[in-house]
C-alpha cells in the first residue's frame, strides 16, 4: 500500500476522535490500539470490495472452508505484514509517542480453536489470500474461546475466554445478511402437483447473523472474508407477555437458550461426547454457511446445474459433514431438484479432509437425537444412506458385514465419517503415513469402493506468521544472505543450503537463537516469575496435553535423568531446560494428572540444590498462538514424540523447524517426510514404527509389566511415582495404572529405552556447535517444502479446480 507517515498520523488522530471523541493524551492504551486495529481494517477495505468485485465479475469458483474452529491468534501485526505497512505504521507510531509493541500486547487473541486443526483453518485462510485464491471461511463466531489456563499448585485451573469484552475491532456484523436456521418440528410428506415433497413444520427459528474479518492477502491485493456466525434470537420472538407480567427471568430464558448455541467452544477435540449442543452447534454454522452461499450464488443468475462449477466446499474434519444434507436439503426442497441431479452436484461441490484415526474422536450421534433436532436433515441423511447400501449390496453380493461397516446409519447411529466420505469427490489425509493408514487400514473398504476419492494432502503452515512475524531476527538473517524472495517464495530458503559449512554464518544463526532464547527467557520471568537460563538448552515440547502425544514419556525421561545424576554426579550431561506448554480438556482426567506431575517433578528438580540448575522443568502457562510465537523460535530440541500412527500430521513440528528446531521424534505423521528432507543425520528418530505399534494392536498390545521389572531405571521413576516421592501418595496412582494396570496404551514404557538414547545422542551433537547449527540450517532451509502455501496449491489443483 502507498501509504505515507504522515498519511497515517492523520488518519490515526482522526480515527481517535472519531471512535472515542479523545485525543492521544487523553486515551488509553485500550483505545489506541483499538483506533489502530480499527484504522488498519479501513485500509483493507479498498482491496476488499474491488475482490469481491472482481469474484463477481470474472465469475471465480469460490471455495468456502467449513470448519467448526479458526485458531487466529492476533490479527494487528499480521496485518500490517500483509499489507506491507508496518514499518511506515511504526514510524508514524513513534513520531507520536506510542510504541507499536505496547498496542500489540493489548490485543486478545481469537482463540477460536483447540489446537492443530483450528490452527490449519487459520493458515489455510492465510495462504489463500496470499495466493489470491478465492478461499473464504465459515464458522462460529464463540463468545468465548478455549479456556485460559492457569496453573495452581502444579494443577490446571481454566478460566472464561472473555476475548469479546474490549469489542473486536477486526470484524463487521452484517445484519442485512442474517440468515433463519431451524431447528426441531416434524417432518411430512405430501404429493404436491405430482411432485413428492417434504414438509417440515413446528420448527424453532434461530437468527444467525455474519461477522466478517478480513484476510488479507500478502504482496497482493486480494482480500477474502472470514465468516462467523453468531445466534441470536429474532427480535420478535422476545417473550414480552412474560416480561409484561413481570417474569423477567422466564422473559430471557429462551434468549439465553438460543444465545448459547454459539456460547462457547468445546474445549476437546480428541473425544467425541455426543452432546446435543455440539450437534446444534454444527448444523447451526453449517446450515448458516450453505444458505448464504447459495444466496449469492442466486444472485449472479446462473443456472443451479452449474453450482459446483461455481462453488466449492471443503469440510474440515467431520464437523460440518452435515453440510452435504444441508446442500441437498435446499436443491431438492427449496430448488425444486430431482433427487439424482441434486446428489451429483453435491458430491461434486464437497470435498472432506480426515484429521484423525482416532476411534474415540470419530464422531457420531443417535439416530433419535438427530431425528428430534433435524428432522428433515435426518430423513434425507436416511435417503442418502437407502441408495448408498443398496448399492453397496448390488456390489457385495449381500455382504451385510461389509455394508453394516460402511453404512452411513447403523446400530442407531448417524456416521459423520461415511456421511463425509459418500457425500464428497475427494477424501484426503493430512500426511503421506495418515493418508496410507485410511486407505489400507481404518477406511480400507471406502478405498476399495472408492479408489480414485482418496489423496493427500500433506498440512502446512504460514510463514508469514511463523516465521516473518515470529522470528524477525531470523527473517533478517535470512534476507541478508538469500535475499528477499523467499518472502514472497518459502521454497526459495533452500537457498540457505549453500551457508551450511560457512562457519561465521552458522555462528550468526545461533546468535539469534540465543537471543530469542533471552527474549523467551525474560517473558517467563515477567509472566510466571521463572528463572531460564539462556546457556542451557532449550528443549521443548508444546501441544495440546493428551496420552498419545506423550508429554507422559518426556517427564518420565526428565525423573531418570534426575536419578541418574543424583547417582552420578559427575555424568555426561550439558545444562538442560526441558519447557512444557500444553492444555489439558477439562474433563481428560488422566491429561491433567500429567500435567501435575510434570510441575511436581519441576517443584522438586528446580528446588535441589544438587541438581545446581543442570537440569530445570518449567511449565508456561496457557499455550495459544501467542505464546507459540514467542516460544518456538526459541526453542533448540522439538520434542514431536507422539506414539506412531497417531499424530495424524502435526503442524507443531513445522513450525519448530522453519524456527531452526532439531526435531526428536517417531517416525508419525509428517514427522515422516520432515525426516524425508533434512535426511537422516540432521533429525533424532527413536521409537516403535507405525507398523509396528498397529501390529502390536492387532495382537492386543504387550506386557507393560514386563517392562517394569526388566528394565531397572523404570521400576525406580515407577516406585518413585506411586511412593509419595514427588507429591503425596496417591496423587499418581492414575498414571501408575494407566502404565502398568491398564497395559501402557501409547506405549511409553516401551519406547522409553529408545527415547533415553535419543536424549543421548542430542547431549552429544549439541557439544559440537558448528555440526549443531548446521543441523538447525539445514531444517531451515528445507522447511519452505511445509509452508501452507504449498499445501493450499495442491488443495486447488488436485481437489478443488481439478
Ligand atoms: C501449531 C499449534 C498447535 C498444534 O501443535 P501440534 O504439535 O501439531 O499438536 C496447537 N496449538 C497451537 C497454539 C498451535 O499454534
Amino acid at each position: 500500500m502507498n501509504l505515507t507517515k504522515e498519511q497515517i498520523k492523520s488518519d490515526y488522530q482522526k480515527k481517535l476522535i472519531s471512535l472515542f471523541a479523545e485525543d492521544l493524551e487523553e486515551s488509553s492504551v485500550l483505545h489506541q490500539y483499538i483506533a489502530l486495529a480499527e484504522l488498519v481494517k479501513e485500509y483493507s477495505f479498498e482491496r476488499w470490495m474491488k475482490t469481491n468485485k472482481r469474484y463477481k465479475k470474472e465469475g471465480t469458483k469460490q471455495i468456502y472452508y467449513f470448519s467448526m474452529e479458526f485458531l487466529l491468534g492476533k490479527l494487528l501485526e499480521n496485518n500490517l505484514i500483509n499489507l506491507g505497512i508496518k514499518e511506515v505504521v511504526r514510524e508514524a507510531l513513534d513520531d507520536l509517542g506510542i510504541r507499536l509493541e505496547e498496542l500489540e500486547n493489548v490485543e486478545r487473541e481469537a482463540g477460536l480453536g483447540n489446537g492443530g486443526l483450528g490452527r490449519l483453518a487459520a493458515c489455510f485462510l492465510d495462504s489463500m489470500a496470499a495466493l489470491s485464491i478465492a478461499g473464504h471461511g465459515n464458522g462460529i463466531r464463540y463468545k468465548y474461546g478455549l479456556f485460559k489456563q492457569k496453573i495452581r499448585d502444579g494443577y490446571q485451573v481454566e478460566m472464561p475466554d472473555d476475548w469479546l469484552r474490549h469489542g473486536y475491532p477486526w470484524e463487521i456484523r452484517r445484519i442485512d445478511k442474517s440468515v433463519i436456521v431451524k431447528f426441531g418440528g416434524y417432518v411430512y410428506f405430501t404429493n404436491e402437483n405430482g411432485r413428492f415433497t417434504a414438509k417440515h413444520e413446528g420448527y424453532e427459528e434461530v437468527l444467525a447473523v455474519p461477522y466478517d474479518v478480513p484476510i488479507i492477502g500478502y504482496g497482493t491485493e486480494t482480500v477474502n472474508t472470514l465468516r462467523l456466525w453468531s445466534a441470536e434470537v429474532k427480535s420478535r420472538d422476545f417473550d414480552f407477555e412474560s416480561f409484561s407480567a413481570g417474569e423477567y427471568t422466564k422473559a430471557v430464558e429462551h434468549k439465553y437458550s438460543v444465545e448459547s448455541i454459539s456460547q462457547v467452544l468445546y474445549p476437546d477435540d480428541t473425544t467425541e461426547k455426543g452432546k446435543l449442543l455440539r450437534l446444534k452447534q454444527e448444523y447451526f454454522f453449517v446450515s448458516a454457511g450453505v444458505q448464504s452461499i447459495m444466496r449469492t450464488f442466486k444472485k449472479s443468475g446462473r443456472s443451479i446445474y452449474d453450482f459446483h462449477k461455481y462453488v466449492a466446499i471443503h469440510i474440515n474434519d467431520t464437523h460440518p459433514a452435515l453440510a452435504v444434507a444441508e446442500l441437498m436439503r435446499i436443491l431438492v426442497d427449496e430448488e425444486y431438484l430431482s433427487w439424482e441431479d441434486a446428489w451429483e452436484i453435491t458430491t461434486k461441490t464437497m470435498a472432506y479432509t480426515n484429521h484423525t484415526i482416532m476411534s474415540e474422536a470419530l464422531e457420531k450421534w443417535p439416530v433419535d437425537m438427530m431425528k428430534k433436532l433435524l428432522p428433515r436433515i435426518y430423513t434425507i441423511i436416511e435417503e442418502i444412506n437407502r441408495r448408498f447400501c443398496q448399492e453397496l449390496m448390488d456390489r457385495y453380493n449381500n455382504d451385510w458385514n461389509k455394508v453394516d461397516r460402511m453404512a452411513i446409519i447403523s446400530g442407531g447411529w448417524v456416521k459423520m465419517a461415511n456421511l463425509a466420505i459418500v457425500g464428497s469427490h475427494s477424501v484426503n489425509g493430512v500426511s503421506k503415513l495418515h493418508t496410507d493408514i485410511l486407505k489400507y487400514q481404518e477406511l480400507k473398504d471406502f478405498h476399495e469402493y472408492y479408489p480414485g476419492k482418496f489423496n493427500n494432502k500433506t498440512n502446512g503452515i504460514t510463514h508469514r506468521r511463523w516465521l516473518i512475524k515470529a522470528n524477525p531476527e531470523l527473517t533478517n538473517l535470512i534476507s541478508e544472505a538469500i535475499g528477499c524472495d523467499f518472502l514472497k517464495n518459502p521454497r526459495e530458503l533452500i537457498n540457505l543450503e549453500k551457508y551450511k559449512d560457512d562457519k561465521s554464518f552458522l555462528d550468526r544463526l545461533e546468535k539469534v537463537k540465543y537471543n530469542n532464547k533471552l527474549k523467551f527467557a525474560d517473558y517467563m520471568k515477567k509472566t510466571q516469575g521463572i528463572k531460564i537460563d539462556p546457556n542451557s538448552i532449550f528443549d521443548v515440547q508444546a501441544k495440546r496435553l493428551h496420552a498419545y502425544k506423550r508429554q507422559l514419556l518426556n517427564i518420565l525421561h526428565v525423573i531418570n535423568l534426575y536419578n541418574e545424576f543424583l547417582d552420578n554426579p559427575n555424568m555426561d550431561l550439558l545444562p538442560h531446560t526441558f519447557i512444557f506448554s500444553a492444555k489439558a480438556a477439562p474433563g481428560y482426567y488422566l491429561a491433567k494428572k500429567i500435567i501435575k506431575l510434570i510441575n511436581s517433578v519441576g517443584e522438586k528438580i528446580n528446588n535441589d540444590i544438587r541438581v545446581n540448575d543442570r537440569i530445570k522443568v518449567v511449565f508456561a502457562e496457557n499455550y495459544n498462538v501467542s505464546l507459540a510465537e514467542k516460544l518456538i523460535p526459541s526453542a533448540e530440541v522439538s520434542e514431536q514424540i507422539s506414539t506412531a500412527s497417531k499424530e495424524a500430521s502435526g503442524t507443531g513440528n513445522m513450525k519448530f523447524m522453519m524456527n531452526g528446531a532439531i526435531t526428536l521424534g517417531t517416525l508419525d505423521g509428517a514427522n515422516v517426510e520432515i525426516y524425508e528432507e533434512v535426511g537422516d543425520e540432521n533429525i533424532i528418530i527413536f521409537g516403535m514404527t507405525s507398523e509396528e505399534v498397529i501390529n502390536y494392536y492387532k495382537n492386543g498390545g504387550y506386557h507393560s509389566w514386563d517392562l517394569y521389572y526388566q528394565d531397572r531405571r523404570l521400576t525406580r521413576i515407577l516406585n518413585e511415582l506411586d511412593d509419595g516421592y514427588f507429591a503425596p501418595r496417591g496423587e499418581f496412582k492414575e498414571i501408575f495404572n494407566h502404565l502398568l494396570t491398564y497395559n501402557d496404551e501409547f506405549f511409553v514404557l516401551k519406547d522409553f529405552a529408545s527415547y533415553c538414547d535419543a536424549h543421548k545422542k542430542i547431549n552429544e551433537l549439541y557439544k559440537d556447535r558448528f555440526r549443531w547449527n548446521r543441523m538447525s540450517l539445514i531444517n531451515i532451509a528445507h522447511s519452505g517444502r511445509f509452508s501452507s502455501d504449498n499445501t493450499i496449491l495442491e488443495y486447488a489443483k488436485d481437489i478443488w479446480f481439478k
